[in-house]
């Protein structure tokens, strides 16, 4: 998605709102993308820079670590940027700046990015979710299987012995 940033590049305090949605439905980055990115924010040309504040919401598709289900859910983040014109960064680098040519921005890597560093790093499809059995591999969310899965203690063995 090209933002055009003509009304606002070249004027202080400047602000544009940004309502856009962006398809990234064919990334390479094993992300399920089920419906497009709503983007929804604010552009301020702060002199010498432009601050970009927006959130970013979708619907995922995950697989739980646990149980290898997949699920589905809202996603949602908010993030912050600082944009310079590439021709300042001579002068004055700013090493956390986003750089850009002319007066257009392509901001689907910028969204792309917030959102692959706000993805949870667990993803579980209930945080109760009971996982496989190691020993079948059963889906325990759906059936107890018969597998005995204590783990066997040395200590429990004595005293499983003087019960006996
Ligand atoms: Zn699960
Ligand atoms: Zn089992």
């Amino acid at each position: 998605m090209i933002l055009d940033l003509s009304p606002i590049a070249n004027i202080d305090g400047k602000k544009l709102d940004i309502d856009v949605e962006i398809d990234f439905d064919n990334n390479d980055m094993g992300i399920c993308f089920l419906k497009p990115v709503r983007v929804l924010g604010r552009m301020v040309n702060m002199g010498g820079s432009l601050e970009l504040s927006a959130s970013a919401s979708t619907a995922l598709r995950y697989t739980c670590d646990r149980c290898l289900e997949c699920f589905e859910r809202e996603f949602e983040c908010s993030f912050d940027e600082v944009l310079k014109k590439e021709d300042t960064r001579l002068e004055d680098e700013n090493p956390d700046a986003i750089y850009f040519q002319g007066n257009s921005l392509d901001i689907d890597d910028i969204v792309l990015n917030n959102i692959i560093v706000s993805l949870p790093l667990k993803s579980l499809c209930s945080e109760e979710c009971k996982g496989l059995c190691p020993k079948c591999g059963q889906n325990l969310n759906l059936e107890q299987c018969k597998c005995d899965t204590r783990v066997s203690d040395p200590r429990f063995d004595v005293l499983d012995k003087f019960f006996e």
